[in-house]
Formats: C-alpha cells, sequence, structure tokens
C-alpha cells in the first residue's frame, strides 16, 4: 500500500503535468488537501510531506482537529462543507477560509462574527448544473452576493467554487468547468481581490485545471478511500 507522502507526491505531478498540457505557468494551481473523516494523525503526515493547505466538511470536526493541530501554525485551514447559520460562530473562529457561501446572511454572519484580526477569505459556491441536490448560487444571483460580500471588512472575495454533477463524460465536464470559468474572469474583473476558482477533486481535477481551475480540491487521491 502506497504512503500519503507517496500519495501526495502523485497528486502533485499530474497536478504539475496538466498545467503544463494546459500551457499554464507552474505553480498557478495550488492544492488543499481534503483531510475529513481523517485521523489527525494523517494530517500530519501530509504535513511532514510538506503539505500546508488542509480542507474539511464537518464544523465540529474541523474545528477539533484545528485545536489538536495548533502548533502547526502555518496551516491553511479551509471549510468546503454546507454551512448552517448556527454554525457560523464556530468557522469564523477557527477557519482562514470558506468556499460555500450561498448566501448574503451567512456572509454577514461571518462578517460580524469574525474577531481574529486577519479577514477571512471566502469564495462563493456557484450551482453551475443547476442540481436540486446541490448548494450554491445561480449566476443571475452571483453579482449581487459578490458585491455585498465585497463591502464586507472582515471578508476577503477571493473567487469561486463549484461541484459539478458526477458527469461520466469529459466534454461533459468541460462543459460545466468552462461556465465556470466565464463567471470567474468576470468577476475578476469586477474585484482585485479574487484570484481563486477553486474547482477539481480526485476524479476530474484533470480536466478543471484545463478549464483555468487555481485550486483542487484533492481527498481520496491523497488519504485513500473514505468509509
Ligand atoms: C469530499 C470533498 C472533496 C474531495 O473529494 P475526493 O473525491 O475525495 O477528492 C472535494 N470537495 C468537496 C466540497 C468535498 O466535499
Amino acid at each position: 500500500m502506497e504512503t500519503i507522502a507517496e500519495r501526495l507526491k502523485s497528486v502533485q505531478a499530474s497536478i504539475k503535468q496538466s498545467t503544463l498540457d494546459a500551457h499554464r505557468p507552474l505553480n498557478s494551481v495550488r492544492l488543499l488537501a481534503v483531510s475529513k473523516t481523517k485521523p489527525v494523525s494523517d494530517i500530519v503526515q501530509a504535513y511532514e510531506a510538506g503539505q500546508r493547505l488542509f480542507g474539511e466538511n464537518y464544523v465540529q470536526e474541523g474545528v477539533e482537529k484545528i485545536q489538536a493541530l495548533e502548533k502547526l501554525a502555518d496551516i491553511e485551514w479551509h471549510f468546503i462543507g454546507p454551512l448552517q447559520s448556527n454554525k457560523t460562530r464556530l468557522v469564523a473562529d477557527n477557519f482562514d477560509w470558506v468556499h460555500t457561501i450561498d448566501r448574503l446572511k451567512i456572509a454577514q454572519r461571518l462578517n460580524d462574527q469574525r474577531s481574529i484580526y486577519r479577514p477571512l477569505n471566502v469564495c462563493i459556491q456557484v450551482n453551475i448544473d443547476g442540481d436540486e441536490n446541490k448548494s450554491g448560487v445561480t449566476s443571475n444571483e452571483l453579482p449581487e452576493l459578490a458585491k455585498a460580500i465585497e463591502q464586507m471588512p472582515n471578508l476577503v472575495l477571493r473567487g469561486l467554487m463549484t461541484i459539478p454533477r458526477a458527469h461520466q463524460l469529459k466534454s461533459e465536464q468541460k462543459l460545466s468547468f468552462n461556465k465556470m470559468a466565464d463567471l470567474y474572469n468576470q468577476l475578476k474583473n469586477l474585484y482585485p481581490s479574487v484570484n481563486t476558482l477553486s474547482m477539481g477533486m480526485s476524479g476530474d481535477m484533470q480536466t478543471a485545471i484545463l478549464c483555468e481551475s487555481t485550486m483542487v480540491r484533492v481527498g481520496t487521491g491523497i488519504f485513500g478511500s473514505r468509509i
């Protein structure tokens, strides 16, 4: 069986290859290691192999890990799960990033509750396939939410995030990802703080990188399957 360090290396190599294939600059894609359901010891292994960005989906689990690993001060913690308004304070107090802003109320609460002196980095989640089982704004709702967040002093609008339908065909994946790239480029033209397009997971990160993703969120590819 491969170790976490070995799997991390091959994910990094694959990102590098896709970046070259897309004729994009090296280091233009950041790797977020999604450690949900995995023990703190797995995060430490990835950390020791050089990984610094970690993503968690569940508030309580994430906060416990952040507190357990407090001494690894250069870890950047990303919240990537659905966020209910009664959990915003814990997120505002503990995380560096939130990828899943999908309504004004959540953004407002995070802004009001952020007590750490650094602003919270946020991405707006877009439901790019109009999937009724997924959260996220439509492309029509996006401009108003972005404008509101831009005016919040304790939040920094960093970009967009999406979880597309589990398309089987690469051509279908590309269609969704390219729509996201268009929205991302429009947003970037309006707001100079925007530099992040969070899309692509273990199964579709190569295609996402071809379509301008700047941050891939990889769980299984690094930590193995979650049962
Ligand atoms: C679990 C999860 C991932 C990672 O998925 P893998 O297929 O294990 O790479 C990425 N993004 C989000 C939002 C997730 O919930």
